[in-house]
C-alpha cells in the first residue's frame, strides 16, 4: 500500500488541519423555519448548517446517553490531527458519542472475509474512542453521493464498499481506499452524521497476496475508519495515519491519543 489514499490529499487534507469554511447562505432552506446552507465539501460530505431551533431534529436523531466509557490515552506521545475542528477552536469535529455509528456493507465484490475486516476497524475504533460502531446489515446501495449530500433528517448509514476504477476513477492507481464523513452544524457544533468507506476491491485482491497481506488489508480498513471518525494524516510513519503507510499495521500512540479526543467531545 505504497500510497494508501491519494484521494485525501487531492481533497486538500493532507497532513494539515482543516476546518469547516463559514456558512454560505442560500443554499438550502428547511420549512422556511430552518435556515440550512450547503457550506463546504469536506471529505466526502456537503455540510449543512442548522441553527439551534433544530432542536427537534436532534431530539429525531435519537440524542441520548453516551455508549461506552471515555478511553484513557497518552498526551503527546505521538503525532495526530483531525480532519475538521469546531470554529474557533481545537476541538475536533466527530461523531456524537451518544448516538450509535450505523453501518451497512455492500458485499458486492468484497474479500470472503470482509465482514471481520469491518469488525476488526469498528473493535479497534470503539475501544480507542468510546463509540458504539454498529454493522446493521448488508446493502446493494452503492450510493456514496447520496451520503455527500446534506442530511437535513435521519441520516442513512455509513456505507462500507469494495469497488473499482471504473466505479470510482479516484481509486485509480494505487489508491487503495479513501473514506471521510459528511457533518451538520447544530446549536453552533459541527457532528458528523453519515459517511462512506471505500475500498479499491483490485488492490485488496492484489494484497492479499503479498507477504503480510492480511495485515495490510486490515491496516488499511483500519486507516479508513480512522478518517470516517475524525482523524486525518500525519507525517509521523509510526502513526497508522501516515498516509503512506508502509510498515505501521497498527494504531499508534498519536493516533490513539486522537481518538480518544474524538469520543470526548459532547454528546449533541
Ligand atoms: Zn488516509
Amino acid at each position: 500500500m505504497a500510497e494508501l489514499d491519494r484521494l485525501d490529499a487531492h481533497y486538500g487534507l493532507g497532513a494539515s488541519p482543516y476546518s469547516p469554511p463559514p456558512p454560505r447562505r442560500g443554499g438550502l432552506t428547511n420549512r422556511g423555519t430552518v435556515p440550512a446552507a450547503i457550506v463546504a465539501l469536506l471529505l466526502v460530505g456537503i455540510v449543512v448548517a442548522l441553527l439551534p431551533a433544530a432542536a427537534p431534529l436532534r431530539a429525531l436523531l435519537g440524542v441520548g446517553e453516551r455508549y461506552g466509557d471515555r478511553p484513557a490515552y497518552t498526551e503527546g506521545a505521538g503525532s495526530y490531527e483531525f480532519i475538521a475542528t469546531q470554529d474557533g477552536s481545537d476541538e475536533p469535529v466527530g461523531y456524537d458519542p451518544c448516538r450509535t455509528i450505523r453501518i451497512e456493507i455492500n458485499p458486492d465484490g468484497a474479500p470472503d472475509d470482509h465482514r471481520e475486516l469491518v469488525e476488526h476497524a469498528i473493535d479497534q475504533i470503539g475501544g480507542a474512542t468510546g463509540l458504539d460502531l454498529e454493522v446493521v446489515g448488508e446493502t446493494d446501495d452503492r450510493d456514496l453521493d447520496g451520503r455527500r449530500q446534506s442530511v437535513t433528517g435521519t441520516a442513512p448509514p455509513v456505507l462500507v464498499a469494495w469497488l473499482t476504477e471504473d466505479d470510482e476513477p479516484d481509486l485509480a492507481g494505487d489508491v487503495a481506499g479513501f473514506a471521510g464523513s459528511a457533518s451538520v452544524r447544530v446549536a453552533g457544533r459541527w457532528s458528523y452524521t453519515t459517511g462512506i468507506v471505500v475500498l479499491d476491491r483490485e488492490d485488496f485482491a492484489d494484497i492479499e497476496d503479498a507477504p503480510n497481506g492480511d495485515a495490510q488489508r486490515q491496516a488499511i480498513v483500519d486507516h479508513e475508519f480512522g478518517h470516517l471518525v475524525g482523524l486525518g494524516h500525519v507525517d509521523d510513519p509510526n502513526e497508522l495515519m501516515h498516509a503512506e503507510n508502509v510498515n505501521q499495521t497498527e494504531f499508534g500512540p498519536g493516533d490513539r491519543e486522537g481518538l480518544g479526543r474524538l469520543g470526548q467531545i459532547p454528546c449533541g
